[in-house]
């Protein structure tokens, strides 16, 4: 896998040559050009498009028939996610960084790109992953969004946010509901990535009030599934990986905190809804799934399915770790007629044969 990885990585040197070495720009070009705006097959930006949502939300778009541009600074992204899509004369990648401007026209070789649709993903997500540089995350979050914005209003394109559930940080409110401001610390450790998603919803909003920007936002509760980076650090990851190698599972705390387990797909069909509904339907609109497990349940069950004889070993708890987090989806249900469908047992099933088979390769 990594040496895959490479072989790729050292081709892909920088956001200008990455499209080109990747893939034959004149083929790219044809197949980006002149779609119009109304057509059925849009053109769509997904920043993180190698990251876990990104890459999945790729594929599944271009099942749709989509032309899709990726861009991606692969500093949690991974190639690997999207090496089955390089093929696809539908879809492009481009290594970059959003904290900075892009061209996409002439990083893609094409003029008047027109893009439709900008799925804003790009951030490192997971606790150890966004605390490892927590200026470059906020800065993610921010200036991406900026930067994402002004893509937008110069293509008068339509563009979704991925907030995230950590806006409601340690939540006084239990399910969490839209309304709810939350409860975060704006000075903590997690703040670089609660406080940074949060600014870049105040700015989305403004661009709506200012320039009326066609403008979703979505937050996203705990997501899982295949695409998941093995070492990112993240409950799910960590959990199944330790029971595979028949190592101790890691408790951080007393096991007595909750999340709520979105399965990738169930997912991916939410955020697809909200980016399908009309004009001036903004969001923010929560997308998870509203069955709330403590991690000794969720410990129990990797174990029962792995058939894992591991102990379970208790860590300190890192500081700010929020101790209940369910999303109410009333919204979501009446707006979207989305319901997410597949069980802990199920998804965890999935995912255990996608770490399986990354740990055997
Ligand atoms: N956690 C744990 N063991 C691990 C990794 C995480 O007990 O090996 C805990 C973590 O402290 C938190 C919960 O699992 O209470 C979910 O953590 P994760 O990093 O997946 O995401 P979060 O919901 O905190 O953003």
């Amino acid at each position: 896998m990594n040496i895959e990885n490479k072989k790729i990585l050292d081709q892909v040197s920088d956001s200008a040559k990455a499209t080109t070495d990747r893939q034959d720009a004149p083929a790219v070009a044809k197949a980006m050009a002149g779609t119009a705006k109304s057509k059925k097959s849009k053109k769509i930006l997904v920043t993180g498009g190698a990251g876990f949502l990104g890459s999945n939300l790729c594929r599944k778009l271009l099942e749709l028939g989509h032309q899709v541009i990726a861009v991606d600074n692969l500093s949690t992204g991974r190639l690997d996610n999207i090496q089955d899509l390089t093929q696809n004369k539908n879809f492009s990648f481009i290594k970059h960084d959003i904290i900075y401007p892009i061209n996409l026209e002439a990083n893609l070789n094409i003029a008047n790109l027109n893009i439709d649709w900008i799925f804003n993903f790009a951030c490192p997500a997971s606790p150890p992953a966004y605390q490892s540089d927590p200026i470059q995350t906020i800065k993610t979050s921010f200036l991406g969004m900026l930067n994402m914005l002004e893509i937008a209003k110069n293509n008068n394109a339509r563009i979704m946010q991925a907030s995230t559930s950590e806006v409601y940080g340690d939540p006084e409110e239990h399910p969490q509901k839209e309304t709810y401001w939350g409860h975060v610390n704006p000075i903590g450790i997690r703040s670089c990535y609660d406080e940074g998603k949060r600014s870049a919803e105040s700015l989305i909003f403004d661009y709506h009030r200012a320039y009326k920007t066609d403008i979703k936002v979505i937050r996203i509760f705990n997501t899982y599934g295949p695409g998941m980076d093995p070492l990112d650090g993240r409950v799910v990851s960590n959990f199944i990986i330790q029971a595979l190698n028949n190592q101790p599972i890691t408790m951080y705390g007393d096991g007595k905190q909750t999340r709520s387990f979105c399965y990738v797909d169930d997912l991916i069909n939410g955020i697809i809804k909200m980016m399908q509904t009309d004009y001036g339907i903004t969001g923010p609109v929560n997308l998870g799934n509203p069955k709330e497990f403590t991690l000794l349940e969720l410990a129990q069950k990797v174990l029962n399915l792995t058939g894992c004889k591991s102990k379970i070993i208790f860590e300190q708890l890192p500081q700010d770790d929020p101790k209940r987090r369910r999303p109410d989806i009333t919204l979501a249900k009446q707006l979207l007629d989305w319901n997410p469908e597949i069980t802990l047992d199920v998804g965890l099933e999935k995912t255990i044969k996608y770490f399986d088979n990354l740990i055997k390769s």
